[in-house]
């Protein structure tokens, strides 16, 4: 699925477009890609260290979910984001640089042109590093 395909599908579960959830459309996008499929039953976990609207972007795209499960909110308030992959036992780390988005001078005012510039931007955003993490199954 491209990014535009993922954002359609994001906007029609958060209920409207903001840059929070762009945030977790490209995280989304990053597991897919490193990860696999989208969680149908508890194969893929998610830890979350924040509640955002990003969350709501990993709820929609990854199928980590409250009601499957999957979806663990760990709090420490840092846009960081844990993925387990039960089958593989693979788990990357993606935590928002510091200089990402909110701190660089050249970030736009407007909040759809925020928006944009964060799909564009995609991985670039953002530090992934594999992890080793157990969990119960
Ligand atoms: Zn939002």
């Amino acid at each position: 699925m491209d990014i535009k395909a993922l954002w359609e599908k994001a906007v029609e579960f958060h209920g409207h477009t903001c840059p929070g959830l762009a945030m977790g459309v490209v995280v989304s996008k990053i597991v897919l890609e490193e990860l696999g499929n989208r969680a149908k039953s508890r194969e893929l976990v998610a830890i979350v260290e924040n509640v955002s609207c990003t969350v709501d972007g990993i709820q929609a795209l990854l199928g980590c979910t409250f009601g499957k499960k999957n979806l663990i909110h760990k709090d420490s308030g840092k846009p960081v984001f844990t993925f387990y992959n039960r089958q593989t036992k693979r788990a990357i780390r993606v935590s928002r640089r510091q200089d990402a988005l909110y701190r660089n001078p050249e970030i736009p005012k407007e909040r759809q042109d925020q928006i944009d510039t964060i799909l564009k931007s995609g991985r670039d955003l953002f530090t992934v590093q594999e992890v080793t993490i157990s969990l119960p199954d």
